[in-house]
């Protein structure tokens, strides 16, 4: 090795060893004479001093030397003066009087800043992803996720877990998200599929008797990007034999607390993790991954206002609409033109309009409380525990149209008002999904998890009388407002995976073609299993309070899905087509 010692390991009492270090030049300043290098590994950063007396030849290396230039010195570490100590490094005590020094390569001038914390064009930052990654920020990100992938492997080994690697190159299953596609060079006409996810293998290897399966596996879904999303991501996926919900939901929770307390200093707001069903989520935050750092949930008012006689309002209602609000704390005092804002902010999101009433010491301001009548103005008051100064806003609209208004609009009040506390994690369970949504472009139900996933015991019997009411043994844990698992306990029985297939559209002879080989591995002694699969991207994002998945990942696509650094996805030739049997656009 070039160096005896990592840069961000030397301390006080490491003064007086001799040391040979590498790294890159973080900063470089001339002082009274002495040349400063902050040399930087992946460690951290420690302080060289050259001084043109001890050593006239080290001292013009750093004399040439540039940021991000590669350097090799010898020297004796030597604690600083107390007045020179910089206390904001973790080697601020010592420096390194340096000897004898080499350049190993030169660097060119970066195209950012690496040793600053600035905004920089993320194209750029992905263009040269390898200087990015050189960035504090950065490689703290990138080492906790190393950690993070470690300790789930060390966790599951020690309560029995197998490793297990499944194809990359598989079948392509219809119903769920797009896949890519691969040409078979071979069998003309053919093609394999990327996994969305390893989960008919997982199943099998649950058949096959391994009872307790994980691997940290890549996916790959051909979907429109957005923000947190990526056309190839990693799950850990995981799936055990002989449990029922309760048993996946204690693992899962032990994990996820052991990592963040074990890996980051923030702060579980509720152990063990509250658990809501999806109908209590979507009526208190009108969405399904709700952010629970903070409170305000919304309120249904469709009952008060419908006792009024403000026609517009009640019309919404009796044509099946529903009229929901949240409380602003505060918001009365806000600015005509603040309101103004919050409405372009509902309609935005497609509402018709926003209503609002204004709790103030002096009485209710607001443009409906005439025509809505003093006692259901109280009647609001009372629903939403608005106290003087507060604000209650309200939509009224078709029920899906609401939720998806109402869920932004809380969050909005949350981001306006700081409530999302980085420090905070919110983990959340939500229970009893519904099994099927209607799909009406096919005229059929789809799976609102996937194909495999079992009805409740107490729902069976709607199978055959009302499928859009029966729930699914499904469970999605969530955290700060994002899905960052999902999973459920499957079907494993023949007869009743047919069954659920004949509801989601398809013949007995499509579900053969499809899936004959799960149907055929049901019939060989299945043992009742389930599984869920936390998305390691979104995870380590949580954990290191960063903003999105890119962040956390080493070398991820554009929000655009290219990658600007090596140029993918890019053109074939012609001979590469013909010979995957494919006929150039
Ligand atoms: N395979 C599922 C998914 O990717 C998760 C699971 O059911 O375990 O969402």
């Amino acid at each position: 090795m070039l160096k005896t010692h990592n840069c961000g390991d030397l301390r006080l009492h490491d003064a007086g060893v001799e040391v040979n270090l590498a790294g890159w030049v973080h900063r470089r300043r001339a002082h009274g004479g002495l040349i400063f290098i902050d040399l930087r590994d992946r460690t951290g950063i420690v302080q060289l001093v050259f001084n043109p007396e001890i050593s006239p030849a080290a001292h013009q290396v750093a004399e040439e030397a540039r940021p991000e230039y590669v350097l090799v010195v010898k020297g004796e570490v030597v604690k600083r003066p107390p007045e020179t100590a910089n206390p904001n490094l973790a080697t601020g005590e010592v420096e390194v009087a340096v000897r004898e020094a080499q350049v190993l390569n030169p660097a060119k001038t970066p195209p950012f800043y690496i040793n600053e914390e600035v905004d920089i064009d993320e194209f750029l930052r992905l263009r040269y992803r390898y200087l990015d990654l050189r960035r504090e920020r950065m490689r703290d990100n990138i080492l906790l996720r190393s950690r993070t992938v470690q300790f789930i492997r060390d966790w599951l080994r020690a309560r029995g877990f197998v490793e297990i690697e499944t194809p990359i190159l598989v079948k392509e299953t219809p119903g769920g998200a797009r896949e890519f596609l691969v040409p078979s060079r071979l069998y003309p006409g053919q093609y394999y599929a990327l996994p969305q996810s390893p989960q008919q293998f997982k199943q099998l290897l649950m058949v096959a008797g391994f009872e307790r399966y994980f691997q940290i596996a890549r996916c790959f879904r051909d979907e429109d990007q957005r923000a947190d999303r990526q056309p190839e991501f990693t799950q850990l996926d995981l799936e055990m034999s002989f449990v029922d919900q309760e048993d996946i939901l204690q693992l899962t929770e032990g994990l996820f607390t052991g990592l963040a307390e074990c890996l980051t200093d923030k702060r579980i707001l509720a152990k063990p993790f509250p658990r809501l069903t999806y109908a209590e989520a979507m009526a208190r935050y009108g969405c399904d991954k709700p952010d629970l750092r903070f409170g305000l949930p919304l309120s249904d008012l469709s009952d008060i206002v419908l006792a009024s006689s403000f026609a517009p309002l009640t019309s919404v209602i009796e044509q099946g609409g529903q009229a929901v609000a949240v409380r602003y704390p505060g918001g009365a005092s806000l600015t005509r033109r603040e309101l103004d804002d919050l409405t372009r902010f509902a309609t935005g999101l497609g509402a018709r309009g926003m209503l609002t009433v204004a709790f103030t010491p002096g009485g209710v301001r607001s443009p409906i409380a005439r025509h809505l009548g003093e006692g259901q103005v109280q009647a609001i008051r009372e629903r939403l525990e608005a106290g003087d100064g507060d604000l209650v806003l309200m939509v009224a609209d078709q029920p899906a149209k609401v939720a998806e208004v109402m869920a932004e609009m809380r969050l909005e009040i949350g981001r306006r008002l700081d409530l999302m506390d980085r420090n905070v994690l919110a983990f959340a369970w939500v229970l009893e999904m519904p099994m099927f949504e209607w799909n009406a472009d096919e005229g059929h139900y789809q799976a609102k998890h996937h194909h495999f996933t079992s009805p409740m015991d107490e729902d069976l019997p709607l199978l055959d009388t009302d499928p859009s009411r029966v729930r699914a043994k499904q469970y999605d844990i969530v955290c700060n407002g994002y899905e960052v698992g999902g999973g459920s306990i499957r079907i494993h029985k023949r007869e009743l995976q047919e069954k659920v297939f004949r509801l989601l559209g398809m013949t007995d002879e499509d579900a053969g073609a499809m899936f004959g080989h799960l149907l055929e591995a049901f019939e060989y002694g299945t043992p009742p299993h389930g599984g869920i699969a936390p998305g390691i991207d979104r995870l380590v994002m949580l954990l290191a309070g960063a903003d999105n998945i890119r962040e956390v990942m080493a070398f991820p696509k554009t929000q655009s899905a290219q990658d600007p650094m090596t140029g993918t996805p890019a053109p074939v030739t012609k001979g590469r087509l013909k010979e995957l049997h494919l006929r150039p656009e």
